[in-house]
This record gives C-alpha cells, structure tokens and sequence, in this order.
C-alpha cells in the first residue's frame, strides 16, 4: 500500500488548477491551454473538471474549455460570484475567441446557470451556445423519460 500512498501524495502536491481554465494539471497554464494545435476559437464552459475529463475522452472538442466550479444553487448557498463566471467573460471577450459552448448540466441549476452566463457573455461579440438534448447513441424510445422525449422531439432536425 506504501507506493500507492506515496504516488497519492505526490500527485496531491503536483497536481494544481489551471490560473487559466481552471483544469487540473501539473503545470500550470495546463497541457491544454498550452497545446498550440487546440482550436483556441471554441471554448466550452463547463460545471467540474471531471466534465472536461470526460469530453476529452469522448474526443468531443478540439477547443478549450473554462470550468466554472460548480453552478448557481440558492438552496447550497451557491450564487454567482462563487464562480469563476467573471474570468469567462474576460477570456471570451478576447477578439481570437468567436464561440462560447455552455454545456451545462440539464437540470434547473445548471440552466440557470447557463442562462446567466450568457446574459453576461451578450454584448461580448462571441456565438453562444448550449449542448443539444435528446436520446442517446444507441437509446431505444420506449424507455426514455418525458422530458428528454419532449426536448429531443423540439430539437429535430431534417436529415
Ligand atoms: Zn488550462
């Protein structure tokens, strides 16, 4: 057990947020910020760093991304300003930044939370936008709950 509790130690003390985006890494700006063949044009506002572990192993942006570090909750005692919502505006009102992706948790926090970031983000210059909702890659109907049916039937598209 020795090794892995040093190798945890370690990685306690190395590992720290990006004074950027707010992704943990061992260097800071991260390996993202700092990667030049990334999509410095596109950056994805997330909830938690976990979100953006689990975009880049989707491979699903090629871009930056911005963690907010939670989201707007009354009930927690969460408001704005406990996030890091006014570094996002800084950073999207850099003229290499043309879209901001809000890809936010589907839930009314989270929409909240998105509503309210791009009412700040308005004015900014950049396309905002947000994460399409409705059935998952190999979803059958049937099982879905009402809710994601009614958005995914909104959200259609022609084929
Ligand atoms: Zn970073």
């Amino acid at each position: 057990m020795k090794p892995l509790g040093d190798a945890i130690a370690r990685a306690y003390e190395m590992v720290r947020p990006c004074t950027v985006c707010g992704n943990w890494d061992t260097q800071d700006p991260c390996s993202i910020c700092t990667d030049e063949t990334r999509d410095k044009t596109v950056i994805c506002c997330v909830q938690d760093v976990s979100d953006v572990w689990a975009l880049e192993r989707a491979r699903a942006h090629r871009g930056l991304y911005h963690v907010l570090g939670g989201v707007i909750s009354p009930l927690d005692g969460v408001g704005p300003d406990d996030l890091r919502l006014r570094e996002l505006t800084e950073r999207a009102g850099q003229p290499a930044v043309l879209e901001v992706v809000l890809a936010l948790p589907a839930t009314v926090d989270g929409q909240t939370t998105a509503h309210y970031a791009s009412e700040r983000l308005e004015g900014l210059g950049v396309t905002i936008t947000g994460m399409a909702r409705g059935v998952p890659v190999g979803g059958e109907l049937d099982v879905l709950d009402e809710g994601t049916l009614a958005a995914a039937l909104k959200a259609r598209r022609p084929l």
